[in-house]
């Protein structure tokens, strides 16, 4: 159902609470909550380059699964809206989020806090600004349609989450957990039967007629199913759960969360018949959770702050480069990147800012969002931190800029430890802090 925009119609649905109350955040009482979703495709007119896989050789010849964004809007009465947004792409950098944050506090008037971005990490959709640009060799013309719908993705972005907040209505929230299977460690070089997270938390939005709004669902696998001889757009497992989830459930729209899998895949892949069977499988074990689910009776309360992880030194770094058994071709255009870094900003930046965002939903469960391609073994950290709180655990939060190994990837090595960096075009690998300076910020925010 097309919905226009009305700003009257808006202020009505936004600020009148919100004045009506102050700005209490805290309020224990069950609060009537008000939710709202919107989906928009942003699937590329164009034949614009795929993103994830350096192997490929020729741009997307067409769609198999259309890509969207979605927004799902909450509320809980007497208190500010709060909007998650979800993509069908690899990922979404700082860049393309900040300038899409600043423009939904104009328009909107939502606090950084109250904006989540995360992206499902499928390798079948388009290169979007310049991330992983070590990873292609391309012509200025085909940046050019990559900076092309990178403008216009911002502008969707926006749009989709006027539109959710637009149709803010009251509704009811649960949440639950289910599981899947498929996911599995992919560093079996290191750890033969490495960890994985088998997880599918579930939040679901009922209107007050009944009708199911939305199914937000995680999981904390690589996107992957499809490889890099797949050239046409398409989802993903993650895509395929969305869309049968939305079959099964008319009227409903469902929106994936990518979970901490950087070092997990799906198994098997490779074919369209296993990513159908993937996401089928992944869409019966949120339908599995189903009637079961915790009512969320507190309020949201939000934090969002950036925490800048530190490189190795320049020692370290060549070092590190020097170990590295990397093809040529990559290891020439990232010296080329770095020589242009050092060009622009006199020298190579020193640290990382990598964005934490923690969603507290009362007692019921909490959200903490991370940036970047976050390994499990961060998934069972945080649960272990928070033992009396349900914790849903994301990565490829509000920034895609590079792998995130917890302390223990990061010792191993490998291409989740450090070689990666290459190809994200960043300077070297973290140093050790890494993971305590995450959840150092992960506890500041949990005791706002
Ligand atoms: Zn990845």
């Amino acid at each position: 159902m097309p919905f226009e925009l009305n700003r009257r119609a808006f202020l009505g649905a936004v600020a009148g609470p919100l004045l009506a109350s102050g700005a209490c955040r805290s309020n224990s009482e069950t609060p009537t909550w008000h939710a709202g979703v919107a989906a928009v495709d942003i699937t590329p007119e164009d034949s614009l380059w795929m993103a994830g896989f350096a192997a490929r050789t020729v741009p997307a010849q067409g769609v198999a699964l259309p890509l969207h964004a979605k927004a799902l809007a909450f509320q809980a009465a007497g208190h500010p809206a709060a909007v998650l947004v979800t993509v069908d792409l690899l990922g979404l950098t700082a860049r393309l989020t900040d300038r899409a944050a600043i423009a939904v506090k104009r328009r909107y008037g939502l606090s950084r806090a109250d904006i989540l971005f995360n992206a499902s990490h499928t390798h079948c959709g388009p290169v979007v600004d310049e991330q992983l640009s070590v990873a292609y060799d391309l012509s200025p013309e085909a940046w050019a349609a990559i900076r092309a719908y990178s403008a216009g993705l911002e502008e969707k972005l926006v749009t989709v989450v006027g539109d959710a907040l637009a149709r803010l209505a009251p509704a009811t929230l649960a949440y639950a957990q289910g599981q899947a299977g498929f996911g599995r460690n992919r560093r079996v070089r290191f750890t033969p039967e490495g960890p994985v997270s088998h997880e599918v938390p579930v939040l679901r939005v009922t209107g007050t007629d009944g009708a199911l709004l939305a199914i937000v669902f995680g999981y904390a696998c690589h996107n992957t199913t499809l490889q890099d001889k797949f050239v046409q757009y398409h989802g993903d497992y993650a895509g395929v759960a969305q869309a049968a989830l939305e079959e099964r459930h008319p009227g409903t729209t469902a929106l994936f969360v990518a979970g901490c899998g950087a070092d997990v895949n799906p198994h098997p892949r490779g074919t369209l018949e296993l990513v159908q069977a993937h996401g089928t499988a992944l869409a019966d074990a949120v339908d599995a959770t189903q009637p079961a689910g915790a009512s969320v009776e507190s309020a949201l309360h939000t934090a969002y702050a950036t925490v800048d992880l530190p490189f190795v030194d320049d020692a370290a770094r060549q070092r590190w480069k020097a170990g590295l058994d990397i093809d040529e071709k990559y290891l020439r255009r990232h010296a080329a990147l770095m020589e242009r870094t050092i060009a622009r900003d006199g020298g190579l930046p020193p640290a990382q800012p990598a964005p934490v965002q923690v969603w507290r939903f009362g007692s019921t469960f909490t959200l903490i969002a991370l940036g970047g391609e976050v390994v499990v073994d961060y998934a069972h950290r945080l649960a272990r931190e928070y033992p009396d709180r349900q914790i849903w655990a994301a990565g490829y939060s509000n920034d895609v800029f590079g792998y995130v190994p917890s302390l223990r990837v990061l010792r191993e090595g490998g291409y989740e430890g450090g070689d990666a960096m290459i190809y994200y075009g960043l300077p070297g690998p973290f140093t050790e802090g890494v993971e305590e300076l995450l959840l150092t910020e992960v506890r500041r925010q949990m005791a706002v």
